[in-house]
Formats: C-alpha cells, structure tokens, sequence
C-alpha cells in the first residue's frame, strides 16, 4: 500500500496538540464535527475557520498556516458568526483615544438629550 502524503509533506511530525484547537471545542471538549468547520477565507496556506460547537454552542475563529515546516494553528473562543467575523476582519482597530472620547461623551450631562433628539 503506497504512502498517499507526498514525500516532501511534514504531515508525520505534527505534534499531537497542534491541531487539538480545531478538533475539540474548548470550552466542553466535545469532539467537534469537522463538516460544521466554515472556510471564511484562504490565502496562500492559510486558511481562517469558524466552528460551532453542536454541543455547547459556543464558537472559536482559527487561523491555520501551513507551510514548508508544517502546520500551526492559532485560534481564540469567539461570540461570532462567521458572517460577523467576515464583516469585522478589515475593520481598523479601536484607539485608546477613541475610547476615552466615547467615555467622555457618555458623562456629559445632556447626554440624555442628545438621545432624545
Ligand atoms: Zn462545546
């Protein structure tokens, strides 16, 4: 039986916990079903995943790179849709600027009627 990997792929040293992230939801460790995974988008070996849990309902995003050395993954539980995740990935960051403007806006005493109007 031949070998269905190419002979140059690393596929053989993955650590066992590389791609634990995308198998295993992490907040109940249930096994995620990999046909729920959505491709949100690829590039040149990287490839951004969203993935509900069927179990818990809760979500992570997860970039996957792989390349001549191997894989890697990195990834964070998210409150998102894939849809919002679409939406808000090219969104310019928020400065600490902006922040304290909108605190300073929110303590303003005709807050109330800048609302009303
Ligand atoms: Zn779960």
């Amino acid at each position: 039986m031949r070998d269905i990997l190419p002979p140059t792929s690393n596929f053989g040293q993955i650590p066992d916990d590389t791609l634990k992230l995308v198998s295993y939801c992490p907040v109940c460790h249930y096994h995620y079903d990999p046909f729920e995974a959505k491709i949100l988008e690829e590039s040149r070996g990287a490839h951004l995943i969203h993935v509900r849990c069927s179990r818990c309902n809760s979500a992570i995003v997860a970039l996957i790179m792989t390349n001549s050395i191997g894989v890697s993954s990195v990834g964070l539980v998210t409150d998102l849709d894939g849809s919002e995740i679409v939406k808000f990935k090219d969104y310019q960051r928020i400065s600490g600027d902006e922040v304290l403007e909108f605190y300073e806006f929110l303590q303003k005493e005709d807050l109330e009627k800048a609302i009303q109007n």
